[in-house]
């Protein structure tokens, strides 16, 4: 989101560029009942036009699930398109529907503690949305509809309106859409969106986190040969797998080992919208296929993700003869040192019951999670590792 705020601020002010005269080329992700993903590019201009101010004010902000302070957690804000006033009882199961999907997969359902999830009430004039079915046209809060682009099942936003309905809440850090519909779809794109009342299309938000949250890049395959150079994102590659093993580099730890969407982490060619010259860790994703499970280093790349939005301690305090930390999750551990010399573990270290000669000593509280699923020590070190220290006596 920030990236994408950034380059809308460079676009702005390109020299040269009337920004209203320039048709947006932007691309869409299209998602079919069986899984499979495609990208489509649309032509559109002008902008979305932004909401009254009036009306987005009155938006209601309702907590779904708050498991700490939005500073440090992942904050996602459910915004409801075509539900009138008198449907928010029927959005709200929307919502919650949609939260359980894409908790009931790994690495969300173990990392559970490190969201907050928000549902802003966005009451629109009509129920439903455009072009369900085709022709037929509702007055709603944010301009959702089907055939977007032409594709029946490309169900787009206005992301202008989705984000100010959005920015209700606490904190935003990923906007999910979703149309009042029964009918399969969705789009990704800066807002993800989805039919609130189609069980499958959640799916499509889990996919969409993959991309905002862990970077990655898509696994499935599009036009001819890939020619650039090493993307950056940790899931797609040139390198073969004898190389990954010889330099270290991208998944070389996981190779070989059974991956939780189905066979062996290796280096199969097809990906990030190439058909060859390029690699992916493995035969069938959620980054290629809905429906699938993160691949390992996938999974790998989003727990990083997480610890970097959310840190791992929340509070900590060294101002009475107890010291202690408050971490994110219950899944981290804490091990406290005096002087470099092991002193315990556990979230609090009660100081007079060391006995500590006198002077002055520093007090270390390391939190850190020491989940296999991540094996870069890079990532280990940086990512999933903090530290408090007190110096304490005198
Ligand atoms: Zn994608």
């Amino acid at each position: 989101m920030r990236i994408a705020t950034i380059l809308c601020l460079l676009l702005a002010f390109l020299p040269g560029t009337a920004a209203a005269q320039i048709a947006r080329t932007e691309w869409r992700e299209v998602f079919s009942p069986d899984g499979t993903i495609q990208r489509v590019k649309l032509t559109r201009t002008p902008a979305d036009a932004p909401a009254p101010r009036s009306v987005i004010a009155a938006a209601d902000v309702v907590p779904i699930e708050v498991n700490g302070p939005s500073e440090s957690r992942f904050d996602l804000v459910f915004v409801g398109d075509g539900y009138t006033s008198g449907q928010f009882t029927t959005y709200g199961q929307h919502v919650r529907s949609k939260f359980a999907e894409i908790m009931a997969i790994e690495p969300f359902r173990s990392h559970r503690t490190q969201f907050n999830v928000w549902q802003v009430n966005v009451a629109s004039p009509q129920s439903g949305v455009d072009n369900d079915p085709y022709g037929v046209n509702r007055n709603t809060a944010m301009d959702m509809g089907f055939y977007c682009g032409g594709i029946q099942r490309l169900l787009c936003v206005n992301e202008t309106k989705a984000q100010q309905y959005a920015a209700q809440a606490p904190d935003v850090d990923q906007v999910l859409a979703l149309g009042n519909s029964t009918t399969y779809g969705g789009a990704g794109g800066r807002v993800a969106t989805a039919s609130g009342g189609n069980a499958q299309s959640g799916q499509v938000a889990i996919h969409e986190l993959g991309h905002s949250i862990g970077g990655l890049a898509d696994e499935y395959e599009g036009g001819n040969r890939y020619t650039g150079g090493e993307p950056r994102e940790p899931n797609v590659s040139i390198y073969s797998r004898e190389t990954m093993r010889q330099y270290r580099l991208k998944w070389h730890a996981w190779l070989g080992q059974a991956t939780p969407d189905g066979g062996v982490i290796d280096t199969y060619e097809g990906g990030y919208y190439y058909r060859y010259g390029v690699y992916r860790p493995s035969q069938n994703s959620i980054m290629r296929t809905l429906g699938r499970q993160f691949n390992l280093p996938g999974r790998e790349a989003m727990i990083a993700a997480f610890y970097r939005e959310t840190g791992l301690i929340d509070a900590a305090s060294g101002a009475s003869t107890t010291l202690w930390v408050r971490p994110v999750s219950s899944r981290v551990t804490t091990t406290w040192t005096v002087d470099g010399h092991y002193a315990g573990q556990g979230n609090a270290l009660h100081v007079p019951s060391l006995r500590l000669a006198k002077g002055t000593h520093t007090v270390t509280a390391t939190v850190t999670d020491n989940t296999p699923w991540v094996r870069d020590p890079a990532l280990k070190r940086g990512s999933l590792t903090d530290t408090r220290t007190w110096s304490i006596g005198g």
